[in-house]
């Protein structure tokens, strides 16, 4: 991985290489962090890096800490302003993302939460598309099941918590797919190892409910959103694993795959097996308001640089 040369750490902006923690960490040992990832996309004709519902990923990593007792003094605004600044001082002059923790970083083995010591740090690092979203993914139902959230609380984003998420993608890539889905404790469709998924059934989206142990994503409120606008009806609901199979369309969302169309669970082509018409028109719309090449939910993109960023190097 090449991140940018700048990172955030013990309340500084410092070299990355200078942004280190002992192995003697609480969260190094035990997972006990909660982190997030946000996209910042270019806008070549603007000149322009747009952070993406910046504040809104903030205050779910603010929630996060809360309910992991994670005590730490910053506000929503000031992490907002730190992550502008990182993104700003690395240059970027492409995609980019954002990961900003906040950890225990106490040297204890203690296995505890409250009164351990919290610091925060975030990096930043280029990142176009990670996945392939035009040709539609292949995914298998996981054997590993979600965690449930009076196991590990789905509400927060613990970084402990992705060894469940890396056991399930891990399983898929071994089984020569792209994604897993993975089925709550009771056996219905929670997300996949780190997006959420909706189906499309006779013009109607539906999404697994936020009790049924999914991380409320941010992508998620995006697409129901949009296409509330558009006029398509949005359902939160509990959703079977053969509604799964059964579906006219079905895609995942998240930070990372953007909107990406699956063609393919465990076998059985989905709908047409061809990206469908809804996720196609919704994956355009989503990339278009991302990077700014539309008025539409404006309040959705903070720009990074005061001006844009001028004229290229060696350029009138
Ligand atoms: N579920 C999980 C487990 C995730 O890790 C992510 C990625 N953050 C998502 C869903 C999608 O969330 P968001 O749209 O906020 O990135």
């Amino acid at each position: 991985m090449s991140a940018g040369d700048i990172a955030f750490f013990e309340g500084e902006l410092v070299p990355l290489e200078q942004a280190r923690v002992p192995i003697t960490t609480h969260a190094f040992n035990y997972g006990t962090g909660c982190f997030e990832g946000i996209r910042a996309y270019w806008n070549p004709e603007q000149r322009q890096l747009f952070a993406f519902r910046l504040g809104d990923h903030m205050r779910r990593l603010a929630d996060s800490a809360r309910i992991l007792k994670l005590d730490f003094d910053m506000e929503i605004e000031q992490l907002c302003a730190v992550a502008l600044e990182l993104l700003a001082r690395n240059g970027f002059e492409e995609d980019a993302y954002l990961r900003p923790i906040v950890y225990k970083s106490e040297h204890t083995i203690k296995v505890a939460l409250t009164g351990l010591a919290t610091s925060f740090c975030m990096y930043a690092i280029p990142m176009g598309a990670y996945l392939d979203i035009d040709r539609g993914l292949s995914l298998t139902v996981s054997a590993w099941r979600r965690i449930g959230d009076n196991a590990v609380p789905s509400r927060a984003k613990p970084t402990g918590a992705y060894v469940n998420a890396a056991m399930a993608s891990d399983e898929a890539r071994q089984r020569g797919v792209d994604e897993a889905i993975m089925l709550t404790g009771d056996g219905h469709v929670a997300e996949a190892s780190s997006a959420n998924v909706f189906v499309v059934r006779d013009g109607e989206l539906v999404t697994p409910e936020a009790a049924d142990d999914i991380l409320v994503g941010i992508t998620r409120d995006s697409v129901m959103r949009i296409a509330q606008r558009q006029g398509i009806p949005v359902r939160e609901r509990r959703v079977d694993r053969s509604e799964l199979f059964a579906a006219d369309e079905v895609f995942l969302c998240g930070t990372g795959v953007q909107i990406a169309p699956v063609t393919n669970i465990d076998g059985r082509r989905i709908g047409s097996g061809k990206p469908g018409r809804v996720t196609v028109e919704l994956q355009e719309r989503y990339l278009a308001i991302v990077r700014g090449m539309t008025e539409d939910f404006a309040e959705w993109r903070l720009p990074v640089y005061a001006e844009g960023r001028g004229a290229p190097d060696g350029a009138a």
